[in-house]
């Protein structure tokens, strides 16, 4: 107890967040409807949080959605100081409303913050907020009637404050916005008759790096993904899905797009089944949540077992380069490929089919030539989580929606 001490500056505190309702709540768009194709349609409220270097983290408010007013010389439309995550909320079978993991997202958005020179906070705080914003909507925006459903949520920070000379930001403001999102996995099914049987990836070339050693590629961060679009794009123009980052002289891959990368195949020298990805020591990739679950789960059911007639396998973490997945796919020993986010068109894991390598295709569909099994086991290991069909604690459950 120090009174000749600073007073402290305020922490982020859910419990103290105040509820505006909007007084034009609008019709809810139909799935597949031109509103969700947009990918920017919102439900009725945002949550608002300001902080200020003077007096911390103020009081967050759940409000009617509205545009941002940000003075023109806000530092995040300078200098980057802007951060943000991708979740989503799911309406269960049982018919409630989870997020899937929200603690990882909080530390990883504070985590974020603190790389972009913006405050941190409770990681904690977020899932409470998320909560509160989605009893008021969640009833009417993910009905009770439509199970199997989500929003995606996009939580974010900002540097908004009105100095244009270049210094730390004194002033922030966190937001979560809940948006339309279309179900693609409903309706692009990889590995169907007809259909592709997975996504296909273009390699970067070396000339264009995503990330380095002491940069920023393992926070999410806006100004990782300005500088990349101009490859997504012009590899998209060519007929490929993704970038798939690689990394160094060794040509290491990383990631692709906004997914991390997994390759199953046998070791060269041992033979042994391995699910290989890169690691997160080197700060080169983002830490995704599905990664770790993904890593987590096969650790836990598939290390020394095998499920539905997949072989046992090893999941290793390690730098591993686009050359030895060439030989392997070569030499017969590559089983299948796949990336997962919460955002990637097949959300959380899609099969990939084919990387492009400079001249070379290289097929990823493993000898058989079939879809990717250890892919759709895991996805669906991870769907009965995220909609209510296990109870786990992975799966967040929001108590209090409003009736
Ligand atoms: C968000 C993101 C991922 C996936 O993270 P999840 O937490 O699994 O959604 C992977 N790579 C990059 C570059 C990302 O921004």
């Amino acid at each position: 107890m120090g009174s000749i001490t600073s007073p402290r500056i305020g922490e982020l505190d859910a419990s103290t967040c105040s509820l505006t309702r909007t007084t034009t709540p609008r019709d809810v768009p139909a799935p597949g409807s031109p509103e969700e194709l947009s990918h920017s349609y919102c439900t009725d409220h945002m949550v608002t949080v300001r902080w200020t270097a003077e007096t911390g983290w103020e009081t967050p408010q759940v409000k009617p959605s509205e545009n941002l007013s940000i003075p023109a010389t806000a530092g995040c439309l300078h200098y980057a100081t802007q951060c943000f995550e991708g979740m989503k909320v799911y309406r269960g079978y049982d018919g409630k409303l989870r997020l899937f993991r929200p603690d990882c997202n909080g530390e990883r958005l504070s985590g974020s913050a603190v790389r972009s020179s913006l405050p941190g906070f409770q990681p904690d705080e977020l899932k409470k907020l998320i909560a509160r914003l989605m009893e008021v909507d969640g009833p009417r925006w993910l009905p009770r009637d439509r199970p199997g459903s989500f929003l995606y949520l996009r939580p974010a920070m900002i540097g908004n404050g009105p100095h244009l000379g270049v210094q730390v930001p004194k002033e922030a403001l966190l937001f979560i916005i809940a948006v339309l999102w279309p179900d693609v996995s409903k309706v692009k099914k990889y590995g169907q008759p007809g259909a592709p049987q997975g996504l296909r990836l273009y390699a970067s070339h070396p000339d264009n790096i995503r990330a380095w050693p002491g940069g920023f590629g393992y926070a999410k961060l806006g100004a990782n993904y300005g500088p990349s679009l101009q490859a997504h794009g012009a590899a998209q123009a060519l007929g490929y899905d993704q970038i798939l980052w690689l990394f160094g002289a060794e040509r290491q891959v990383t990631e692709a797009g906004a997914s991390n990368f997994f390759v199953v195949m046998h070791n060269a020298d041992t033979g042994r089944l391995e699910m290989v990805t890169a690691p997160v020591e080197n700060q080169l990739i983002l830490p995704g949540v599905t990664r770790r679950s993904v890593l987590e789960l096969c650790r836990e059911k598939l290390a020394d077992r095998a499920v539905g007639g997949l072989a046992p396998v090893q999941v290793v973490e390690r730098a591993l380069t686009i050359g030895e997945i060439e030989v392997a796919a070569k030499e017969g020993r590559l089983v299948e490929a796949f990336v997962s986010g919460t955002a990637n068109n097949q959300y959380f894991i899609t099969p990939v089919e084919l990387i492009r390598s400079g001249d070379v295709d290289i097929s990823t569909l493993g000898a058989s030539g079939e879809p990717a099994g250890y892919a759709s086991l895991i996805k669906s290991w991870l769907e009965a989580i995220m909609y209510g069909k296990e109870q786990h604690d992975w799966g967040y459950v929001i108590e209090n929606e409003e009736k």
